[in-house]
This record gives structure tokens, C-alpha cells and sequence, in this order.
């Protein structure tokens, strides 16, 4: 957040913030941003409140609990406070809880027990001669709304308690969770999707706002579940040492807990707990948001006492964050190797989705428009699994006075020329082309892959010292090395041995297809395929140098933009002087097979199992030589499948949809027909 303001303006604004945020959660079902941000921000103002006392608000909501109750509802007080658990979020937070836990308890053994941490809402359950009296929300902690006749409705509640067990105590106040398990959860969207109702942003939000209706018959219809995780009061005393055994009391008389819980000797085997929880997360029938670590010893916890909000006997240990805030530090304009222009926002480096950003793309100017991001701005960033970091929202109230908005540059910053953004595209690019040293090492690196000239040894580590002494300036320098053997040998770990493979596989590289070569050019839009379909077409280079753009966009698969490219791509100088060193250094390649003598034109064929005279790579071109298309699935349209050694389901599936397969040798044999030999 923006330092530009004094320390009780910044806290005013976080609190603001937070009773906005708190609002939308607790009184509206509705959040606005995700639980992490939240948390983050309220973390921010308990750091400035412990670094800055003499500032502390009196409407702060660091030592309340949840949101008011809603005057809709008969407001309950509660005899035992309904309060939050303090979080932490890293492995030092959790040993450092553990050490003041130690402190507090000296010369005493330990056990913690750790719970999941569901995701639903908290409400306290008064049972009377065992039977369910009444029920309340947690509401401020202090005071909750009673809503009896809804929480009736939860099928896995019991209403009245009886056991053969134990005998049912005159007064029991039992403290639980009220979820939506996932699968009903999906469930209930899907059917308000179908009727165009509001969605729920998560289960949480779905039960809340089932809970909290004036009519019993919408709860009822809700799929909500309770789960027990603590006893308020007992009378007469249930005689459990310990919160393990208090909840498995509970069980007894019918009240679901968590499907996992763990009693665990060190705080070391907590942290493995959490870790495999987390992992099994995805599995559980119900959302959690992270574990609960509680001592177990009920005598320990009461020596351990509460601490405002939260009792010091247990806390929360979330998962990691999905969204997460921090600061643009600055914006760098990445140049790739078709020369597009990419902003990077470099940021204060954020633990987020378990891992550390410290980069993120911005895309393209568009997105920083859209966004309204400036250079110093106070971001979200969102990960979620393996998906790439993204920002998600820009926090204008915390934009400080210094922030600089963000312009697309004019000159590349890699080579100084001019940088184009043509009408209606969204990608700005230099227009150095070659010339540009950032897109020269792409265009090597291009040049030399394997479905492009192949040149194996040629790899990055070697381009990049042979950049470093000028010896690679454009991709036809890579002909002209053989002239610098002794430069090459003294690059550092390049021996004799290691310089000769080289040049080996240089020399090797010049004879190649016509396809390949026009592939290795890097022409923007021209992949694989594409580069194919312009060789059947055009049959030589000078053909396709030639071609205008109606020409070019009568070949299937070039449509209007990629043909301008192709035109742009041979009309400069550079590319075509570069060109001509190529072929002058004999590079060469058979003609390619006219479109007329393609007899497998339009087929659909599939490669499947272990090939051993070819690799699938080889099949596959001569397949797509003779016209045909090589697709990775099976269907009825399948004209002949290939199969190897080891051909599992793809078989299978031929012979069951009548699809004809062929061996290696058979399909060799049909190769050799048509001309095409390995
Ligand atoms: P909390 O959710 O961090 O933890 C306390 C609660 O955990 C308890 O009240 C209890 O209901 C629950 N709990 C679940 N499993 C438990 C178990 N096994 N044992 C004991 N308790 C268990 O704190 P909170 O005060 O309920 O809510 C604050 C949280 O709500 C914030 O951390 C934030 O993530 C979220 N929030 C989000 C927004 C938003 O805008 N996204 C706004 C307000 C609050």
C-alpha cells in the first residue's frame, strides 16, 4: 500500500477497506475479492497496530470477531463468547506459535491436535435434556442470530441426542461448521445456471446465504452439513481429558467431524499433517481453507487462556495464498523473436499459489489500459494450481502520488528501431527484424531446431558465446563458422572433438526440404504446417518470393494476415540478403512432391506404439508428404491407423470402429510406392 499518506490515514483506509470486504462477506453472501487478499490486508493493519499503538482506532476489526447480526433475525447473546482463531500462513509463523505455546506451558509435553479447517460458517447448537433448543450464528462473537428452525432442516444433525453409550447430559452447547459439501455445492449452481439465478462465488457463500433465509423451506432444500469441532458447556462434565476425545464423545452421539484429524507429538509432524492434507485437499468432500492446530490437553488449553479474538491454545494454518498483493516495482518491454513487444511487470516478490512471483506478463499495452496499472501501483496477483500468474486487480486507493503511468515505448529497447503497431492488432513490434539482437538469438535458436534445419550441437549455451564474439550476427553466419576454428576451440570446455560435431552437423544441415527451410525462416505466422502447404504450393523459393498476396492466400491454411506477413518478410532487404548467403553456402533440398501426385490427399491417419526403423516424427512427414493428416485420436473418419510395437487402446479402438490398421513393414512397403523411403 502507498506510504504518501500518515500512519492513522493509512490505518482509517485499511479499516475502511475491511468493513467494506466484511460487509460483502458476512452481510451480503457476496465477496468481492478472494479470502487471501483479505487477510493480507487485515495482516497489514495488525503489523502497523503492533509497530504504531499510540495511532490504535477505536473501530478497528483486528479485536472483533466476524460481522453483525442481522436485525432481521431475534439477535441471541451468547453465554460463552463465539471467537475467531488467530492464522498463520508460513512454517516460521507455526514453530513460532509453538515456541510461545512452550513458553506458557514449561517443563510440560505437548500433543497437538490438528483438524481440517472447513470453509462454511460457525454456529453454536444448545441442546437441553438432548434436545436441540436452539441454534445462532457466531454473528460479532458476542451476539448471533437465531436460526433454529433452518439449521432443523440439516439432515446430518441430530436433533434430539441419544446413546447407548453415554448418558445424555442436561446441557450441551455444541460449536460447529455448517458447509455445503462440493458436490451438492456444484450441484445447486448448476440448477440456478439452468434458471439464469445468481450463482454463489463458493460454498461458503452458498451455506451462509442458505442459513440466513427467513424461510426454513429454501434451507431445506439446500444440501448443508454440520461438523462438530468443540463443546462450549457440559453439565454435568462429559470427563474428556483431551479434544480428541471430546469430539469422538461427539460421535457417539451422532455429530459428523472432519474426515481426517491427527494427533501429533512435535510441531515438526503438524507441518507433514498439513502438508499431506493439503495435497489430499482436491479429494475431500468439503471445502477447507486450511488445518486447525489445537493443544489437545483440555487442562493445557485452560492454562493457555485467550488472547482477545482468538484463544492461544489453537490456531489456523491457511493454505497457500491464491491472490496475493504486492507493488509493481517497475515494467520491462520484453522483444521476442518475431519482434512482438511484451510488457513484464516486475514485482516485490509475493508467495503466491505456494510459490514465489516475482514476474508476471502484462501481455500487451491493451491489458495495461484495461487494467489502469501504473509503476508503483499496489496489485493482486492470482495462481491457482499450475496456472500462470496473472494481475488480477489494480488497488487505485493505494496508488501513491509518484506512480507513473505506462506508455508503449517508440524505439525497441533492445536495437533502437522504430517499434509498429498496426490498426486493429494487439501486439506492438519492433521492426528491426534480423538486425534486432533479441530477435537474432530467437531466430538462430529457431533456425537451428530440430523440425526446422536440425543443427544438434548447435545449442543455446554455444549460441550464445559465439553471439558474445560476434561470430553469429544472423543466421547465415552459422555457414561462414568452419572460417573460425581456432576462436571456436578457445571458448571455454570446446574441444577439438566437440568443435568437429559441430561443424559435422552444420555440414549435414544443408541438405534439407523445402519445407523446413521456409519453417527455419521464422516468417511470423508460418508454423510446420503452414511452411508444408506453401512448399506443395509454390514448389520453389523463388515461386514463393514471388507470390503476391492473392496468390499466397489461395494456399490452404495462409489467410490474409499471415500472407501479408510472408510479403513484408521477403520484401526486406535483410531477409533477402540473408537469403542469398544461405543458398550461396549450399543449402539445397530435393523438389517437393506436387500436389497432384499426393494419393493420400484429405485422409485421416493415426500413428500409435513403438516404431523401429522410423521414429513416429519421420512417419508422420512422409504420411503428410503424400497429403495426409495426422491426427493423435481415433475415430470413425480414420483412414488406417499405424501401429507399432506395444499398441495399446488405440487398437483396440480401430479394430472396434472397423478402422484398418497396418504393421511397420506394410506401411514401409506403402511409403516405398509412393516414392517415399526412409
Ligand atoms: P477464520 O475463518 O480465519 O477462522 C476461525 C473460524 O474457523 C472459526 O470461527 C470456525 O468457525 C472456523 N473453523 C473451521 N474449522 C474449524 C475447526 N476444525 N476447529 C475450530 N474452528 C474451525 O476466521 P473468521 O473470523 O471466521 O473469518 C475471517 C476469515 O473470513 C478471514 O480470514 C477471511 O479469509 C474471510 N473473510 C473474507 C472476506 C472477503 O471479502 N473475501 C471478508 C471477510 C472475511
Amino acid at each position: 500500500m502507498t506510504h504518501d499518506v500518515s500512519i492513522p490515514a493509512q490505518m482509517r483506509q485499511l479499516i475502511d477497506l475491511l468493513a467494506q470486504h466484511n460487509h460483502a462477506y458476512y452481510v451480503m453472501d457476496q465477496p468481492t475479492i478472494e479470502d487471501s487478499e483479505y487477510d493480507q490486508l487485515f495482516q497489514q493493519l495488525k503489523t502497523l497496530e503492533a509497530q504504531y499503538p499510540e495511532y490504535l482506532q477505536a473501530d478497528t476489526p483486528t479485536d472483533k470477531v466476524g460481522g453483525k447480526a442481522l436485525p432481521k433475525f431475534e439477535n441471541v447473546t451468547h453465554v460463552v463468547p463465539m471467537l475467531s482463531l488467530g492464522n498463520v500462513f508460513h512454517q516460521d509463523d507455526l514453530f513460532e506459535f509453538d515456541r510461545k505455546v512452550k513458553e506458557r506451558l514449561p517443563h510440560q509435553q505437548v500433543q497437538y491436535d490438528v483438524e481440517l479447517k472447513f470453509d462454511g460458517l460457525a454456529i453454536s447448537l444448545w441442546y437441553e435434556h438432548g434436545v436441540l433448543i436452539r441454534a445462532v450464528t457466531r454473528g460479532d462473537g458476542e451476539t448471533g442470530e437465531l436460526i433454529t428452525e433452518n439449521v432443523k432442516t440439516i439432515r446430518n444433525l441430530p436433533k434430539v441426542l441419544c446413546s447407548t453409550h453415554q448418558p445424555v447430559p442436561e446441557l450441551l452447547e455444541v460449536r460447529g461448521e455448517v458447509l455445503m459439501p462440493k458436490a451438492g455445492f456444484e450441484k445447486l449452481n448448476a440448477q440456478n445456471a439452468a434458471k439464469g439465478e445468481k450463482l454463489f462465488a463458493n460454498p461458503r457463500n452458498a451455506a451462509a446465504g442458505s442459513l440466513r433465509q427467513l424461510d426454513p423451506a429454501i434451507a431445506r432444500s439446500r444440501p448443508l452439513a454440520f461438523y462438530a469441532y468443540g463443546i462450549a458447556q457440559c453439565q454435568p462434565h462429559h470427563e474428556q481429558s483431551t479434544m480428541s476425545a471430546s469430539l469422538a464423545w461427539l460421535t457417539q452421539f451422532g455429530f459428523a467431524i472432519g474426515e481426517q484429524h491427527f494427533i501429533c507429538d512435535s510441531i515438526e509432524e503438524v507441518q507433514q499433517r498439513y502438508d499431506e492434507i493439503n495435497q489430499l485437499r482436491a479429494q475431500l468432500k468439503v471445502e477447507i481453507d486450511g488445518v486447525v492446530i489445537k493443544v489437545d490437553d483440555l487442562k493445557q488449553q485452560q492454562q493457555l487462556g485467550f488472547l482477545s479474538r482468538e484463544p492461544r491454545w489453537a490456531t489456523a494454518y491457511k493454505f497457500p495464498a491464491v491472490a496475493a498483493l504486492t507493488t509493481i516495482e517497475n515494467i520491462d518491454w520484453q522483444v521476442g523473436r518475431t519482434g512482438t513487444l511484451t510488457p513484464v511487470a516486475r514485482l516485490n516478490p509475493v508467495a503466491v499459489g505456494g510459490v514465489i512471483v516475482s514476474n508476471v506478463t502484462l501481455h500487451n499495452i491493451g491489458e495495461i489500459h484495461r487494467l489502469d496499472v501504473r509503476i508503483g501501483d499496489t496489485v493482486s496477483v492470482y495462481r491457482s494450481g499450475d496456472v500462470i500468474p496473472k494481475v488480477e486487480k489494480v488497488w487505485p486507493e493505494f496508488r501513491p502520488q509518484t506512480a507513473l503511468a505506462v506508455h508503449l515505448p517508440e524505439q525497441c529497447p533492445v536495437c533502437d528501431s522504430p517499434v509498429v503497431m498496426p490498426e486493429g492488432e494487439a501486439l506492438a513490434r519492433c521492426s528491426g527484424g534480423l538486425y534486432c539482437a533479441a530477435q537474432r538469438i530467437e531466430a538462430i535458436r529457431h533456425f537451428v531446431s530440430r523440425k526446422a534445419l536440425d543443427i544438434e550441437g548447435l545449442g543455446d549455451r554455444w549460441v550464445e558465446s559465439l553471439l558474445h564474439l560476434d561470430l553469429l550476427n544472423n543466421v547465415a553466419d552459422i555457414y561462414s563458422l568452419h572460417q573460425h576454428r581456432e576462436q571456436l576451440l578457445s571458448i571455454e570446455k570446446m574441444g577439438e572433438k566437440s568443435v568437429q560435431n559441430l561443424f559435422d552437423a552444420i555440414e549435414n544441415s544443408k541438405k534439407t526440404t523445402l519445407a523446413a527451410f521456409i519453417y527455419a525462416l521464422g516468417i511470423r505466422g508460418v508454423g510446420e504446417t503452414t511452411a508444408r502447404m506453401l512448399a506443395q504450393t509454390f514448389q520453389t523459393l523463388d515461386a514463393l518470393q514471388a507470390a503476391d498476396l492473392e496468390a499466397l492466400k489461395k494456399t490452404p491454411d495462409v489467410g490474409a494476415i499471415t500472407a501479408e506477413w510472408i510479403v513484408d518478410f521477403f520484401q526486406a532487404p535483410h531477409n533477402l540478403e540473408v537469403l542469398q548467403r544461405l543458398l550461396a553456402a549450399g543449402i539445397h533440398w530435393d523438389a517437393p512432391i506436387a500436389p497432384t501426385r499426393q494419393p493420400l490427399n484429405g485422409e485421416s491417419w493415426v500413428i500409435t506404439g513403438t516404431l523401429s526403423q522410423m521414429g513416429r516424427d519421420q512417419a508422420t512427414q512422409m504420411l503428410q508428404a503424400l497429403g495426409a493428416r495426422v491426427s493423435g485420436s481415433i475415430s470413425s473418419k480414420t483412414k488406417c491407423l499405424v501401429a507399432g510395437e506395444k499398441a495399446g487402446s488405440k487398437l483396440e479402438k480401430a479394430e472396434k470402429l472397423g478402422v484398418s490398421v497396418m504393421n511397420e513393414t506394410e506401411f514401409l512397403a506403402l511409403m516405398a510406392e509412393y516414392g517415399q523411403n526412409l
